[in-house]
């Protein structure tokens, strides 16, 4: 693969060490792709990473919320609370199981759930909550975990945009009061081309999610090899990260503390940049806890302001257009008014690794320009 325009043309893009293509060769090489010691050697060594016992690593972020889901039991005639605010992955997720969204909404300042907003939101309907960690946020739960807990609702994190970042002392994922879901997908901070993972609170729930992601079946490949027969145990899906996939995570997993640097030095240089805007008002991603996903900034006449930088070839973008707007979702479609209006505020400046300081300075500069033309002073 040749390298990716190192400018600011797009609003996210994976960023390769290099070790990526070789890792990948020597898999096809082997000629097993499927689920291999690779996948166990990748699980191993994000467990690792993240001080848990365990990981289990599946196709994508929406299989792990869909794995999680599964195995906590979540089904029809469940709400699961979830906010407006993310990626429809997760609404979809929630879907997969036949639960109902019950749609919430969100702290402007940081686009990510409160533990009010939660709590204020429970029925007796309700049997999980799936905060999103939005932008890479560490949310936190704790003072109403007990709480959640009692009324037995189980706690699912949508951790797609959070590998890296940290909550206290502690990695996102180590909390094990929640299942964490993350996703390697393209874009995401750590990428396996496609791929994500689901770290479980106990043993059993290891075992149940490794279970569904072979198609209810639990013998390995190797003892599969040795039987004229397998057993069906459960419900189960094509859910296993292939060995191919795990090759790419493997590398990018050596140079994950790289990754962490520059995009929190990214952060930085566009904080501040932008600190000379009067009319722009950062997402506040909490950088002290947290491995930055994307850099997001509310703007007034955001649409006009859009596109004024498309025009000139800026990858702005939008996470997300509120999902309880959706038409897929309109059954459970609920006033929002905090989700609403920054959903007309929100925009994403481009945010990855090719990114230069000169590349910074030329979308702030940009995005000054912008506001000016579009009527502001
Ligand atoms: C990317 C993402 C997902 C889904 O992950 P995939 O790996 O793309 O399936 C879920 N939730 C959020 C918030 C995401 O950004």
């Amino acid at each position: 693969m040749t390298a990716t325009e190192p400018d600011a043309r797009r609003n996210a893009s994976p960023y390769l060490y290099g070790r990526e293509a070789a890792s990948v060769a020597r898999v096809l090489g082997t000629g097993q792709y499927g689920h291999t010691g690779l996948t166990a050697e990748f699980e191993r060594r994000i467990a690792a990473h993240l001080g848990v016992p365990d990981a289990v690593a599946v196709t994508s972020g929406t299989a792990a919320l869909h794995s999680a889901l599964l195995v906590t039991g979540i089904g029809v005639g469940d709400e699961v609370i979830v906010p407006s605010m993310t990626f429809c992955a997760t609404v979809q997720a929630i879907r997969a199981v036949g639960a109902a969204p019950r749609f919430i909404d969100v702290d402007p300042v940081t686009l990510c759930v409160t533990p009010q907003l939660v709590i204020e939101a429970v029925t007796e309907d309700t049997a999980a909550v799936l905060p999103v960690l939005f932008g890479g946020r560490a949310v936190d739960l704790g003072p109403i975990r007990e709480d959640l807990a009692k009324r037995g609702i189980v706690v699912i994190e949508d951790a797609a945009h959070a590998f890296g970042s940290h909550r206290g002392s502690h990695y996102v994922g180590a909390d094990d009061t929640a299942l964490t879901c993350f996703s390697f997908g393209p874009v995401k901070n750590l990428t396996c081309g496609q791929g994500g993972a689901v770290i479980p609170r106990t043993p059993e729930e290891a075992a149940a999610v490794r279970r569904l992601r072979t198609l209810g079946v639990t013998q390995s490949q190797s003892e599969r090899a040795e039987i004229t027969s397998y057993q069906v145990e459960g419900f189960g899906l094509r859910y296993q990260l292939s060995s191919i996939n795990a090759a790419i995570g493997l590398a990018q997993l050596d140079h994950f503390d790289i990754t962490v640097r520059s995009r929190r030095h990214l952060w930085h240089s566009y904080s501040d940049a932008l600190g000379a805007l009067e009319e722009v008002t950062p997402i506040d991603v909490g950088l002290d806890q947290t491995v930055p996903h994307l850099c997001q900034v509310r703007v007034p006449r955001r649409d006009r302001v859009f596109a004024h930088l498309r025009a000139r070839s800026i990858g702005v973008g939008v996470h997300y257009p509120p999902n309880h707007l959706q038409p897929a979702f309109a059954r459970w479609r609920r006033d929002l008014p905090a989700t609403e209006r920054v959903s007309r505020e929100i925009l994403s400046l481009p945010f990855h690794q090719h990114l230069t300081e000169a590349d910074v300075h030329r979308v702030v500069t940009a995005l000054r320009h912008a506001l000016k033309a579009t009527g502001g002073t």
